[in-house]
């Protein structure tokens, strides 16, 4: 994918800070695609089906070869919404290779990076703009937007680390970033956690 000099080397341009990443083609992941993810089960259906089944998020891979001395990097665009009181995020994954780690570095937008270890340690951090966020190897991640505008990320891992998306859509995060009260977000324990 991409016409990318991975051998040589290449400049990328990342000026236009949308995520669109040149020459990259997007993942789109709809809300339907996230079944059973959010909390709130009817207000989910009641978005797929009623309201246009929204594009949540969409990121973009440049096609990195696979190997442990390359670096896959690209951008990530999480949209702002709410399906209930819990703010649009991704689906979060665990690394296939559990001991890699990644950098993001936020573009624009506002909102928080979820991360939880396989023993339940939950640390949430903050996403702003021209902030490095360092997800450390073993910690699952979910982008949230808890903004009013697109939540653009660059991010960069080890290329062959791979990506365990399963464990999560079985199991979910143990906490869940729901908008509080006082129109702030909050972390809230997850009753569906472990899986039905
Ligand atoms: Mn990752």
């Amino acid at each position: 994918m991409g016409d990318f000099d991975w051998v040589r080397g290449f400049p990328l341009d990342f000026s236009g800070v949308d995520g669109s990443s040149k020459g990259a083609a997007p993942t789109v992941r709809r809300l339907s695609q996230m079944r059973g993810m959010y909390a709130d089960a009817d207000a989910e259906a009641r978005a797929v089906a009623d309201g246009g089944d929204p594009v949540v998020y969409e990121f973009y891979e440049l096609g990195a070869p696979e190997l442990p001395g390359d670096l896959a990097f690209g951008t990530s665009i999480t949209y702002p919404g709410k399906v209930g009181s819990e703010y649009y995020m991704t689906k979060g994954h665990f690394h296939t290779i559990l001991d890699t780690a990644e950098v993001y570095y936020t573009l624009s937008g506002e909102g928080c990076m979820l991360t939880e270890s396989p023993e339940g340690d939950v640390v949430l951090h903050t996403l702003a703009p021209g902030k490095a966020l360092y997800v450390p190897k073993r910690y699952a991640h979910r982008s949230v937007n808890t903004g009013g505008a697109p939540l653009v990320t660059f991010f960069v891992f080890r290329a062959d680390a791979g990506h365990d998306y399963g464990t999560i859509e079985t199991k979910g995060f143990r906490k869940l970033v729901l908008e509080g009260p006082d129109g702030r977000p909050r972390l809230a324990d997850n009753p569906k956690w472990g899986g039905a």
